[in-house]
């Protein structure tokens, strides 16, 4: 299962930066897409951008679930942004 970003990220861009797939991209428009998203078929759950996020936004997909319920819906954002969204566009 993926890393999945959620509502505290405050878009410093750290996690990007440390990627070795490049799979997170800024959020565009910032009004509609106002996190940072990790796309869900390309990340390879290595954990390396976890520590790099000094709001401790992003978390593997299975704990966000136990440890923060009320930010679950963030998992179907992170997918939607790919799917729905800008996507790999956003990167510019
Ligand atoms: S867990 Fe690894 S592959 Fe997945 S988004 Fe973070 S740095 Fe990228
Ligand atoms: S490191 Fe954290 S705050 Fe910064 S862009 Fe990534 S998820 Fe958002």
């Amino acid at each position: 299962m993926p890393h999945v970003i959620f509502d505290l990220c405050i878009r410093d861009g750290a996690c990007a930066e440390v990627c070795p797939v490049e799979c997170i991209v800024p959020g565009q428009p910032e009004e509609e897409w106002p996190w940072f998203y990790i796309d869900p078929d390309t990340c390879i759950d290595c954990g390396a951008c976890q520590p790099e996020c000094p709001v401790d936004a992003i978390r593997p997909e299975e704990e966000l679930g136990t440890e923060f319920p009320e930010y679950v819906g963030a998992t179907q954002k992170n997918a939607d942004f790919f799917k729905i969204g800008p996507g790999y566009a956003a990167k510019g």
